[in-house]
Order: C-alpha cells, then structure tokens, then sequence
C-alpha cells in the first residue's frame, strides 16, 4: 500500500459478520474507517462484528434504502448467497437472494447518492478457463448459477456506475482461505477444503474425500489459487482509494500460483502433525482442472500484492483459527 494519508470515510459492509466481510470489516477499522455492519445472521454470526463497527442486523437492501442517506461514504457489497450446488437445486434463492438484493442496494445508493462500491465478484464468472492464469479480459461462461448471478450484478454495476457516476470495483476472488486473529471460516454447511481438511484434523470428520485422481494435472487432482483472507481484504482498501468515478473497474484476486488438492491435504498434514486419512471419491459435477487467477491488473492498477502466498502460512492462520473455536 501507498503511504498517502487514508481520509476516514463512513461505509457501510454488508456481509460483514461473515467469513470475508468480517475480516475487511476489521482492516477497514484498523485503518481508521468509521463502518457499520449490516447482515440478516443468516449465514454470518452475530459475534464475528467488530466490536469497534456499529452493527445492524437486517437485510441489505433493506438497511441501505433506510440508511446510506445517513452520509454514508460508501458500500462494500459481501452479503451474499454462497454454495455452488444449492446454487444448483435453488436457482430462486441465488437469484432473489444475490441479484434482486443487489440491484435494490444499487437503487438505493442511486437514490441517496451514495458515490463508492466495492463489490465480491467471483472466480465463478469465468466457468471453465479456456487458458491459465485467468486475465479479466477472459470469456464470462459461468457453470453454475453462483457464478451466473454475481456476472448479473456484475453487469448491473456497470449499468448503474455510467448512469449515476457511482465509481464502482467488482473484485473476482479465486479460493479464498486462512485467517485474521479471531475472524475466519466458520460455515454452517462447508463445503470448501482448507476447513473440511481441518476438522479431520480436529476429530469432528473421519477422512477427506478428494474429489477426482484423474485431471490432467500433475498429481491428477484438481489445481486451484489460494488467496489469504488478509491479502484479499488489503486489496478492498486499494480498491475504495482507487475507484474513479463514473467507472466499474474488475479485478481478479488471486497468488497467481496454483497449489493441488493433494498438495493442500499435505500442507495441512505438516502444520497439523495428524496423519488426515483421505480417500479417493469420483469428480464434482462442473469443477474445473486448474483455477489460477492473473491479477497483472491489480498489481498495475491498484498497486495490490499479495504477501501471504506461502500454503503453509496460510494453512497455519486457518488452523489457528481453527483451534481457537474448538470448545467454544
Ligand atoms: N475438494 C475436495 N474435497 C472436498 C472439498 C473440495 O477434493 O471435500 C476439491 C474441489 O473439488 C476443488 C478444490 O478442492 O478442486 C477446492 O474446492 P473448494 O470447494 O474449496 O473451492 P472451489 O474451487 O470449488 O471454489
């Protein structure tokens, strides 16, 4: 980051008692920021708010139609619906939940002029890579409605930025893992792998399934790019400094390397010291073989680099995490 002198603004997260939102939420108050929480607790928990963030339970769009006119500053948009396979049996829910919420959260900052969005796009916009690593200027084909309603609110931003002079970012996390002190994981359903290789480790799940031995990778299991939380949220600061007005900028966020299934169940093995038995189960419908993000314009544009890139670390601040929430 520049060492430029930060202007206190007031911004409202959404999504901030979750597992991203809670962390950005945290750095934004760090940094000097005046931030209000707003989350409906359906996911999030109501003890992952910064104690130092004024907290305000209820929808997004809700809230925001009845807040933001409070001279709010700016909005970073993390309330979201999550799981790539209820994405799947529950089409309506993501598609009520993600877009009809986001669009009248983006009426809301039109109406009250609220002028600065940051906004949790997804890895899940582009489907299936045709190259690696993933620029921005890659084709959008989402293979799952997750992936097809964040393009949608992507779309929309643009739309609402060039109306309303809203200067907006979308920012396309790829896998997103490890921890910030007290703030990390915690979904009631998981489903990602970092934490699932965990709780093996903890006792509280037998074995990991690897999902698919057969891509063509060189281990045969399935690549992906892991981002620490920390790293992500910095790039959320960078991206509120340098949003420009009229303008809806998109930028991926990732390490740029890729790490294998199996090479993550042997990170987690070396910091946790347990053996965690794993088994071999047949390929998750629409996973593709490697994700690893290009974030060359970040870097360029926002000046964002990410420091945590070392597996183990990130593993270790997961298991750390981890621990701590064991007989809570
Ligand atoms: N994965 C796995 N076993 C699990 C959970 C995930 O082998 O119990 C694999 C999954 O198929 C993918 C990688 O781990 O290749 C990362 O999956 P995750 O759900 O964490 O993130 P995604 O890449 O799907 O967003």
């Amino acid at each position: 980051m520049t060492d430029e002198p930060t202007k206190t603004l007031k911004l409202m997260v959404t999504g901030g008692a979750g597992y991203v939102g809670s962390v950005c939420a945290a750095r934004l108050i760090e940094a000097g920021h005046d931030v209000t929480v707003v989350d409906d607790l359906s996911t999030g928990h109501a003890d992952a708010v910064h104690p130092d963030a004024t907290f305000v339970e209820g929808d997004a769009a809700e809230v925001a139609g009845r807040l933001l006119g409070d001279g709010f500053d700016g909005v970073l948009h993390f309330a979201a619906k999550s799981l790539v396979g209820e994405s799947m049996t529950d089409p309506a829910k993501y598609w009520e939940g993600n877009v009809l919420t986001s669009l009248r959260l983006l009426e809301a900052m039109r109406d009250h002029g609220t002028k600065r969005l940051v906004f949790s796009s997804t890895a899940a916009t582009y489907g299936e890579p045709e190259s690696s690593p993933i620029p921005e200027t890659a084709p959008t084909q989402p293979t799952n409605t997750y992936g097809a309603t964040k393009l949608a609110i992507d779309h929309a931003i643009t739309s609402f930025s060039r109306a309303h002079g809203i200067a907006a970012v979308s920012l396309r996390y790829f896998n997103v893992a490890g921890a910030y002190g007290s703030f990390g994981e915690r979904h009631t359903t998981e489903t990602h792998l970092i934490p699932l290789v965990l709780q093996v480790a903890t006792g509280d799940r037998e074995r990991i399934q690897i999902f698919g031995d057969d891509y063509p990778t060189s281990d045969g299991t399935a690549i992906r790019d892991y981002i620490h939380v920390v790293d992500l949220a910095d790039a959320h600061l960078l991206a509120l400094r340098h949003a420009a007005d009229g303008e809806h900028r998109i930028y991926n966020l990732g390490s740029g390397t890729g790490f294998s299934v199996l090479e993550v169940i042997e990170a987690c093995r070396r910091t946790t010291g347990h053996e965690i038995p794993a088994a071999v189960a047949p390929r998750r419908a629409g996973d593709p073989s490697v994700l690893v993000a290009s974030s060359e314009r970040a870097g360029d544009e926002l000046g964002w680099k990410p420091e945590r890139t070392d597996l183990d670390g990130i593993v270790a601040d997961a298991w750390t995490f981890t621990q701590s929430r064991q007989n809570v």
